[in-house]
């Protein structure tokens, strides 16, 4: 019998994978190698001899090709273990709600933890479906261990239909996408295939091809610190200075608590204060990479701005690259994103495509060489108390997978 994707993500949502930004071993946790390990041990009783973890607990694993298909261009799915380190991940208590009415869903182990139709548009979709929640106290984990469940089933279904054809398939989980490491040691080269889909969505449709190009600037004022008895006419305060720069930043717009869509925002989000030396971190967002410079320009003229203020103060900057919008490589591989829409129509669901607001493994993937779109699979109120997601979104994400194989297969025939 094969295991249902909802009983597959049931078990991996069990297991603590909790991300941890201060730790400095790869994975940043012990728990996700745990999860890795099991998936490694699955794949293996699926059949799947080349299954294995690297020493980083990177997972690769290959779904070969059908016979006579061994020409068709490799294709990946790719989901992360771990979870948010803002949230609670131990002991999660997934409880399925089934025939779901459209009630307020009460959360046992805190009665504040409601999940109300009203505020979640997305459950009227999900009417008659069986909705799965955590029990009040931690996230839940679908993401992105839906994405996991759900390439997993997909494994699974093809090895069992070999009726169906498909080129090579490759599977690849990876640890700590959550503290933004998840890109970090994945070996393209190693994966061997020409494009990749990550499996950590929303709602059924989400395909996002899209993401912000990030930056990070570092703007740090020197001031002149001395006993502030005996400070007439010497001190400047670098605390000062920092507080005139913020108040010059823009306020109805560029900021991220007043956009939304495509455009972009500086965003101070961090301050080290001090008379001597003060310094803060801005982020600079836009979704055209030449926007991020003239972010960067407006931020080094209101630096230079609030010292002329107090010209005895100084300036530096120091400018780190984040990631890029993953679309300047994705526009030169339409094929890519062209099939995940076919795909998604052929399950019988319209494409919803829309810009990220952040960046994916898959930005700085497909800049390491493996252009990787991202896919729904059924994520809800992720890092949240409130997170759900849904047994019949789970499996239209199974399907999709299946579907894109076939969709890359019948192409590679045709051209
Ligand atoms: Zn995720």
């Amino acid at each position: 019998m094969p295991t249902s994707v909802l009983d597959r993500f049931l078990r991996y949502v069990r297991l603590d994978t909790r991300a941890d930004e201060r730790s400095q071993t790869v994975p940043s946790t012990p728990g996700q190698l745990t999860l890795l390990a099991l998936l490694v041990d699955q794949l293996k009783a699926l059949g799947i001899t080349d299954a294995a973890m690297d020493e980083r607990g990177y997972v690769m694993a290959t779904v070969p090709a059908t016979p006579g298909r061994a020409a068709v261009p490799a294709i990946g799915f790719l989901a992360h273990v771990d979870t948010s380190p803002e949230m609670a991940g131990a002991n999660v208590v997934p409880i399925v709600h089934e025939g779901y009415d459209g009630r307020d869903l009460v959360l046992p182990d805190d009665p504040t933890a409601v999940l109300r139709a009203a505020d979640n548009p997305a459950l009227a979709a999900c009417l008659g479906d069986d909705i799965v929640t955590a029990s009040g106290s931690t996230l839940l984990g679908a993401d992105d261990k839906a994405g996991v469940a759900a390439i997993m089933a997909a494994a699974e279904y093809l090895l069992r239909h070999p009726e169906i054809a498909h080129g090579p398939i490759r599977i690849g989980f990876t640890p700590d996408e959550e503290i933004g490491r998840g890109a970090d040691h994945f070996d393209v080269a190693a994966f061997g295939a020409v494009c990749a889909y990550t499996l950590d969505g929303g709602g059924p449709g989400e395909l996002e091809y899209e993401s912000f190009s990030a930056d990070a600037i570092t703007v740090t004022f020197i001031g002149f610190n001395t006993h502030p008895g005996y400070a007439k006419g010497r001190m400047v305060n670098a605390i000062k200075i920092a507080a005139d720069f913020i108040t010059s930043l823009p306020k109805d717009a560029l900021s991220p608590e007043r956009t939304d869509g495509y455009d972009g925002y500086v965003h101070p989000y961090q301050m080290d204060a001090g008379v001597d030396r003060t310094s803060v971190r801005i982020l600079l967002r836009d979704f055209v990479t030449s926007g991020l410079t003239e972010k960067r320009a407006l931020i080094e003229r209101l630096a230079h701005e609030a010292v002329a203020r107090e010209p005895r103060a100084s300036v530096s900057f120091a400018l780190e690259e984040s990631y890029r919008n993953m679309r300047e490589v994705l526009d030169q591989t339409p094929d890519v994103i062209d099939r995940a829409r076919r795909a998604i129509r052929r399950i019988g669901i319209e494409p919803i495509e829309k810009p990220i607001r952040g960046g994916t493994d898959g930005s700085r993937l497909s800049f390491m060489g493996l252009p990787t779109p991202n896919l729904f699979t059924g994520e809800h109120n992720f890092h949240s108390r409130l997170e759900w997601t849904s047994r019949r979104e789970l499996e239209l994400a199974v399907a999709a997978i299946v579907e894109l194989c076939c969709v890359w297969e019948e192409d590679a025939r045709s051209s």
